[in-house]
């Protein structure tokens, strides 16, 4: 295979590594974006944009699928507090819009705007296994071989498991806080619809919103003291929910419409050295 010598090289094509790469591009720089993974993601992670996200892809030019530009969604978020009667409006300032879809739907869009931009070469199922100085060794996992990058810049947008930051050895040891159980809700209206829901008062914080027409998300906080094979969400959490909810979610846990993450916290820091 042949190597490449690009300006820039971004490591990991999520959200950060996609936008990064656009934004380079859009320079004029001539970029590779490598992205370990060959299949869409299926993650359960961001879905949530704030408005100043939808900025910054306003400004690149980046459209999402699913984003309508004048959708009432977005507006804010509502909490119910369990000590409080009426819920708190938590209104995003002069009139500015949040906006919320599946995670995947987020990424696939970034990805085809990357795939669009002639002034990156994107490569998936494109694993960087050492960073020498300015020098990558990436495994090419179609072909089962290893490629070299040598590039003035790399930026490592690699995750959690970052490459970039163990090249640097910088310790990683990040504190389990809680778990979260994302739960698909199908067929259902939200109390306030337009905003988040930020429910308080049970075994952790809940949140809800729309993620697309028919779907809404839920977010339970597990406490990482609850065994969560064992643990009935229906019994842990269902005097929180909104009655409006409580069917969905029912029906939701039969057909076990529920994907887990861990919720993880480093304090953030800032590092690199010339060069990346
Ligand atoms: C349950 C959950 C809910 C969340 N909700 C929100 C929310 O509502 N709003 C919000 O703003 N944020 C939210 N977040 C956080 C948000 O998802 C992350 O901040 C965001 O995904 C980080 O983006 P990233 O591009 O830095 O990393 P990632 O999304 O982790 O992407 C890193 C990419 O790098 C690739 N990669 C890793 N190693 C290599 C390598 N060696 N070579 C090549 N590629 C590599 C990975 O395959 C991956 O595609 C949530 C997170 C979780 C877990």
């Amino acid at each position: 295979m042949k190597n490449l010598a690009p300006d820039i090289t971004v490591i990991g094509a999520g959200p950060v590594g996609c936008v990064t790469a656009l934004a380079f591009a859009h320079k004029g720089a001539d970029v590779v974006l490598l992205e370990a993974t060959n299949k869409q993601t299926r993650r359960f992670a961001g879905e949530w944009l704030h408005p100043p996200a939808l900025k910054v892809l306003k400004h690149l030019n980046i459209s999402l699928d699913s984003y309508i530009e004048n959708d009432t969604n977005g507006q804010g978020f509502v909490v119910f507090a369990e000590d409080i009667t009426e819920p708190i409006y938590l209104h995003y300032p002069d009139g500015l819009k949040g906006f919320s879809c599946e995670h995947n739907r987020v990424i696939a869009s970034l990805r085809a705007a990357v795939c669009n931009c002639k002034n990156i070469d994107f490569r998936s199922n494109s694993r960087v296994r050492a960073i020498q100085q300015q020098q990558l060794s990436v495994q090419d996992g179609q072909h089962r071989e290893l490629f070299q990058i040598s590039t003035q810049l790399i930026v490592g947008a690699d995750g959690r498991s970052s490459i970039a930051r163990r090249s640097l050895n910088i310790p990683h040891t990040p504190k389990l806080i809680s778990y979260m159980a994302g739960v698909l809700l199908e067929n259902v209206e939200l109390p306030f619809e337009g905003f988040g829901h930020v429910l308080l008062g049970g075994l952790g914080p809940v949140l809800a919103y729309r993620i697309g027409q028919n779907q809404v998300r839920l977010c339970l906080d597990v406490p990482i003291n609850f065994c969560k094979q064992n643990l009935n969400l229906w019994e842990a959490y269902r005097n929180l929910l909104p009655r409006l909810l409580l069917d969905a979610f029912q029906r939701a846990l039969e057909k076990n419409q529920v994907v887990w993450a861990a919720n993880q916290y480093s304090s953030r820091i800032h590092y690199g050295r010339p060069g990346l």
